[in-house]
């Protein structure tokens, strides 16, 4: 550890807390979160060894997330859950003993600042950034069943218009695993809208071992979907908003749906087959 960082340690009140909670009510019947809503960087860890410019590409964070979750929330009264920090720093959409995790390699670019870190530093980053990440969702989801309100678990990721080269087709896709309770009404949704191109499981698949939706909806049967937005598409203000109307006109009427508010478990297609995606992806 260097010595900024120990002297940061020593004075957490420097630091914001890792975790923006939206206040909401549990009776909104949804639960929304963004797991790569900052490029933020506490200053102990410098700048990764990477030039500013990288902290503006989606290898940061995912470009107009953050303003789709809170218009979102806003518009829905639901309570939203977002990071402070860089995917760089550590990846809250994978599991904890994912390999990229901590992310050597982000789409043709190295990370200097994670190529050398140990085992003791991952760890400290799990504390330090996902564990209160990980913990507010787990206590958002607690508290709402308490109150007799298990939540639709909705996340909300942008991706790039063009990955390797191949400009990708879609507006907008529905992420989700074996539970089709949630996406497929919203895919519906989506597709009746005008103009849309939509991707069922694109860009990228649903199914991925220990993501957020995994760990905290899969395993406790709430329905959920992963919304995957093209970056350009809300990249601006009015943008964002445009699409945050979008979706709390989707959502709110399907939230009130009895079969989505019970609990059921549908199981997974992780557990007994190999990733099909690593990289910069969700
Ligand atoms: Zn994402």
């Amino acid at each position: 550890m260097s010595v900024s960082a120990a002297l940061r340690l020593e004075e957490p009140s420097l630091e914001p807390h890792p975790v923006e909670t939206i206040p909401g009510s549990v009776e909104s019947g949804i639960l929304i979160l963004c797991d790569h809503a900052s490029n933020a960087v506490p200053p102990d860890l410098g700048d990764l060894g990477l030039p500013e410019s990288e902290f503006q590409r989606h290898i940061a964070y995912d470009i107009g997330a953050a303003a789709v979750t809170r218009s979102l929330a806003r518009r829905l009264g639901a309570p939203a859950i977002l990071t402070r920090f860089s995917r760089l720093i550590i990846d809250p959409n994978r599991g904890r003993d994912d390999p990229t995790l901590v992310m050597r390699l982000s789409d043709g670019a190295v990370v200097p600042g994670n190529a050398r870190l140990d085992e003791a530093e991952v760890q400290q980053r799990i504390a330090r950034f996902y564990d209160p990440y990980d913990h507010a969702i787990s206590d958002a989801i607690h508290k709402a069943m308490a109150a007799g309100h298990p939540p639709v678990v909705v996340t909300v990721h942008s991706f790039t218009p063009v990955w390797r080269g191949w400009p990708r087709p879609w507006h907008v896709g529905i992420l989700w695993d074996a539970d089709d309770r949630f996406a497929k009404p919203l895919l519906e949704g989506l597709q009746a809208e005008d103009g849309l191109v939509v991707g069922d499981n694109e860009p990228y698949d649903g199914a991925l071992a220990g993501d957020t939706i995994d760990r905290h909806a899969t395993v406790r049967g709430l329905a959920n979907a992963l919304i995957e937005i093209r970056q350009d598409l809300i990249a601006s203000d009015e943008g964002a908003e445009d699409w945050a109307e979008r979706f709390a006109r989707l959502l709110e009427p399907l939230a009130s749906r009895p079969e989505l508010r019970a609990p059921r478990i549908f199981g997974t297609r992780t557990r007994d087959r190999l990733r099909q995606h690593g990289g910069a992806s969700q």
